[in-house]
Parts: C-alpha cells; structure tokens; sequence
C-alpha cells in the first residue's frame, strides 16, 4: 500500500489499516511458533492444518487461505481434503505457510520443519536468503535487486531458488496485488515505496528450481462473477463470496455446505468451467528434489523494512 494505493484514506484510517495488519502478522507469528509442536512423525495432516486454522480463529483473525502443509518436493498449495488420512513421517520435509486476515488486513509467513534432520543446509538457504532480502529492503529498491540476493544465499549453498514462484504485494483483501518479488535476479523494475506491504518467500530447492502444478487442486478463489445455471453451483458460489470474498479457500471448508460430496464437486466443477473460480494446483519440483521456504510479511519504513510477522 503506496501512497497511491492509499488515496481516499485520512490518517486515522490508515493507521487503524496499519494497527490491523500488524496485529494480523502478530497472530501468524504466534501460531507459527505453536506449530512447532504439532509437527511431528505419526500427526495427521488434517489434524494439523484444522488446529492451525482454529489457533488463528482464536486469536481474532481469520484464515486468509487453506493452512498449506507441503512435504518434501512439493513446494507449495497443498492442504489436506476433508477426508484426508495422511500423517507425517519419520523423514518429511514440512513447510507449514499460514495466513491470517483482520477485516481484509493480511499477514502470510511460512516456515519449514526438517523432521528427518538431513536438511539443514537447505533451511539455512531459504532462511539466509529471507533475511538477507529484508535487509535489502528499502525504499526505493528494486524488487529485481531483491530477487539478486536470494539467488545469490540460496546458489551458494548449492542449491536452486525455484525461479517460477515469487512473493508479492498484499493489499486489503488483496494477497496477491500484482508486484511480485522474484526468488532470482531479474530485471524486474517496480521501487519499494515507504507504506508498501510485501509477502517475501524464498524457496531454495534440491532438485530443478522450477515448479509444475500437479494434477491435485484443493484451493480455488473466487475471480469473477458469471451467470451460473446449476442452482447448487450458484448457492455455492454465494457461500463462497460471502464467507471468503475473494481471499482463497479450501474445498475442505466448503465440504459441508451441500450433505451430498457429488453435488459439492458437480457444483465446484461448473464453477472452475464457468471461470468463477480460480484454482490454485499443487506444485511439485519438476526434479522431485526437496524444497524448503521461510516466509514474512514485511512492512517498508522510511529507510528499512520492519517484520510484521515476527
Ligand atoms: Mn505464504
Ligand atoms: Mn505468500
């Protein structure tokens, strides 16, 4: 949220905006470290994923997407289906990536837990690479120039940033609003801006560096608004705007609208078909190495960029 982006606002509005997304990174950050203990061997992914989304609700906020558990070469967007039996194992890479919203204020962080212990350079990578491209952060910096420090921690260790996922620009109700942040150095122009609100997510990769969607989608959000013919779909899709607006959300959530499954996926599939929805697949390193992320939302200030989900 640059100056432009603010216009409309008087002061007092825009520190109200400003106190919501900082209590937003906040509660990210508290059931981030929470998550800590409930990563382990044997926990069962759902469990998982819905006590997160519940620590949020807890804590006055809400889920701004599906709590995303992704293991070992997948990088990201997955989250368990309602009826999901999975656990984790004995040696499983896990990135744990939340995100909370207060009235469309969003924080979105991520960190990654190395159940097997074997890959602890790959943390440190997207770790060091995370922390090197917030001290970069400034305004008026590049966010090309960001993506050249990330590569930079990340290749040194011997590893690959995956180059086709980035972060981005988060306004209200807006997760993804546009400017992107690269993992690799590119000549990517948009300047920082003091007020600016970014996601920054370096992922460093054992395998290839690139991710390709699997055939596997459990997030969509909603993209537009078409006329819809299915009685059941148009329900659904008045569920969905008026619990998510356009914020994503997991076909788990969504699983209890409709007593029948078939109808809930009939309807899901006219929705994608018809362009109401957006699907968000889950990626998977093309070199099926292991991938690790770490991920804060950040704040630009006059002449730094403060952590707001720390
Ligand atoms: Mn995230
Ligand atoms: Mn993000």
């Amino acid at each position: 949220m640059g100056k432009e982006d603010l216009a409309g606002y008087d002061d007092e509005e825009l520190a109200e905006i400003r106190r919501k997304f900082s209590d937003a990174g906040k509660a990210v950050a508290s059931v981030l470290k929470d998550a800590q203990k409930l990563v382990l061997p044997g926990e069962p992914l759902l469990d998982i994923a819905e006590s997160l989304e519940k620590m949020i609700a807890d804590l006055k906020a809400k889920p701004a997407f599906p709590a995303n558990i992704s293991i070992n070469d997948v990088a990201a967007h997955f989250t368990p289906e309602a009826d999901n039996k999975a656990v984790l194992g004995e040696t499983d890479l896990v990135k744990i990536d939340i995100g909370a919203h207060i009235d469309g204020c969003i924080g979105d962080a991520a960190i990654t837990i190395d159940l097997s212990g074997q890959h602890g350079k790959l943390c440190e990578a997207s770790e060091a690479a995370l922390e090197a491209a917030i001290s970069s952060m400034k305004p008026g910096v590049k966010v090309g120039e960001i993506g050249a420090k990330i590569e930079k921690e990340i290749a040194s260790r011997g590893f690959r940033p995956i180059e086709n996922l980035t972060g981005h620009k988060i306004e209200p109700f807006l997760l993804h609003a546009g400017v992107e942040i690269p993992n690799i150095a590119s000549s990517a122009s948009y300047e920082l801006a003091e007020g600016d609100i970014f996601a920054i997510e370096p992922f460093a990769s054992a395998g290839s560096g690139r991710v390709a969607d699997t055939s596997q989608v459990e997030i969509f959000s909603l993209q537009a608004a078409p006329k819809i013919r299915g009685k059941y779909a148009r329900q659904l899709m008045d569920h969905i705007a008026q619990n998510y607006l356009s914020l994503p959300f997991a076909e788990r959530w969504v699983s209890k609208v409709f007593n029948s499954k078939l109808t809930l996926s009939a309807s899901l599939r006219e929705l994608l078909n018809s362009g109401a929805l957006h699907p968000y697949p889950v990626l998977r390193d093309t070199g099926r190495g292991a991938v690790a992320q770490k991920e804060h939302t950040v704040i630009i200030e006059h002449d730094s960029a403060k952590i707001l989900t720390a």
